[in-house]
């Protein structure tokens, strides 16, 4: 029998009460805050003028909302004009281990180190994410990914170190090698974007290769949102006959969020990370708005309420696996600056996303947006098979309007011909002139 313990990483601080939980992590970042305020050129300049000088000055998560906001602008100008890291350092230069950037979809990549201390630190932040999963440690875990620069992967692949379970990595590997090698090694947990394991059981299908009665019991999505999208979850469990769980993170913030089994929203967490939800006009606080994180472990370049620019809903009653830690609906909805305004209707992307999914005759999309006249024009282009075109794109052009009361011209493609991703997909194109 499987002990209930088996899926905490730590029981004591995931299932205390909210008030304990709070001291905690008060008391952590009071820790943090000291070695900071010592050495960290960046916050120190920037929490000055707020008379910010001691730990002490935050004793309770009220006090923390005092601290100014840390935004992404702020960092890329720091980088900038302090080449090539910036002055968000703790320590001197020799005392860091490892070295990785954001993915830079947008602006300038941000640059990012850490000690031994705070890799450490990660590797227990993803730890959480298997353990909540019910990732063992006879488990063998495929990393599908290049191992290039960005951390995502790189920090599971430690993470996996500590839970004991076996790490293959799948760099420098085609997606037909990359099948391969799951099924040559009997891999029992998948780790990609959701985009990219919809892709690999493409190329399974095309090979005719029975992915779905692999040795795959569990996938886990990072590098995107999408997993939490009732439509793709759906979709990537059938084509893997496995249970998807979503991961949320970030290079310069560390991997905050996982799903547990009761898979009904997406965990922060809260042993590691401090966080808020805010209205991202007026910056107080709100149920749905942007997500605002605090890291707890990563002394050696610290993130104090960061703008992380996602968007998301907590939700209200704790969840039925007896975590205290919040959770968020819909795991993160889309990027604030994702969200396109169509005749006047707020659309993020993964609304679109989770509408596509449904239907098992599509593969890939692609979102286009013009401005015809005065109106705003939708084109959702989608990759059909197995069934009529026509009447088929008609079909998910109603749905759509049903759903999110737009109107979307829906043009079927070929299969196969629109492009596939294996790292934060780009499927909307806004080709309207901005005013
Ligand atoms: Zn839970």
């Amino acid at each position: 029998m499987h002990s209930h313990d088996n899926f905490y990483l730590d029981r004591f601080i995931e299932t205390v009460g909210r008030d304990a939980l709070a001291e905690i992590q008060i008391k952590k970042f009071q820790i943090m805050m000291d070695r900071i305020l010592e050495s960290n050129e960046f916050y120190r300049t920037k929490f000055a003028p707020a008379g910010i000088t001691s730990s002490e000055d935050i004793k309770t998560l009220d006090d923390l909302r005092r601290l100014p906001f840390t935004t992404k602008q702020e960092l890329s100008a720091d980088q900038e004009a302090i080449p090539p890291y910036g002055t968000n350092l703790t320590f001197t230069r020799g005392k860091y281990t490892r070295i990785h950037q954001t993915s830079g979809t947008t602006g300038h990549p941000l640059r990012w180190l850490d000690t031994e201390e705070s890799w450490q630190w990660w590797g227990r932040c993803w730890a959480s994410v298997y353990k909540a999963a019910g990732v063992q440690s006879d488990d063998r875990i495929f990393f599908a990914f290049s191992f290039g620069p960005f951390i995502g992967f790189w920090s599971a692949y430690e993470g996996a170190h500590f839970i004991n379970a076996l790490s293959i990595p799948g760099g420098g590997m085609s997606s037909y090698q990359r099948i391969n090698a799951i099924l040559t090694h009997g891999v029992t947990v998948l780790v990609c974007t959701p985009t990219y394991a919809l892709h690999l059981a493409e190329v399974a299908e095309e090979q005719n290769i029975d992915i779905r009665n692999s040795d795959v019991r569990i996938t886990i999505q990072a590098g995107e949102p999408g997993a939490s999208l009732p439509g793709t979850k759906a979709r990537i469990e059938s084509a893997w006959g496995a249970k998807c769980y979503d991961h949320a993170g970030a290079t310069e913030v560390g991997a905050w969020g996982f799903e547990c089994q009761a898979q009904n929203g997406l965990h922060v967490n809260e042993g590691e990370f401090i966080c808020e939800v805010i209205n991202p006009e007026t910056g107080e606080s709100a149920n749905e708005g942007e997500l605002v994180i605090t890291n707890l472990g990563r002394v050696g370049m610290p993130l104090i309420r960061y703008r992380t620019g996602d968007r998301v809903k907590l939700m209200g009653e704790p969840c039925s696996c007896g975590r205290s830690f919040r959770r968020l609906e819909g795991g993160v909805i889309g990027r604030i600056d994702q969200v396109v305004i169509v005749r006047g209707i707020n659309v993020f992307p993964s609304a679109i996303e989770n509408i596509v999914r449904r239907f098992p005759e599509t593969g890939e999309f692609a979102v286009d947006l013009y401005r015809r006249k005065i109106l705003d024009e939708m084109e959702l282009r989608i990759e059909v098979r197995n069934t009529e075109p026509q009447t088929f794109a008609t079909l998910v052009a109603d749905e759509v309007r049903n759903a999110l009361g737009i109107r979307v011209k829906v043009i079927p493609v070929p299969f196969g011909t629109l492009p596939r991703f294996d790292l934060k997909a780009r499927r909307f194109t806004d080709h309207r002139e901005v005013n």
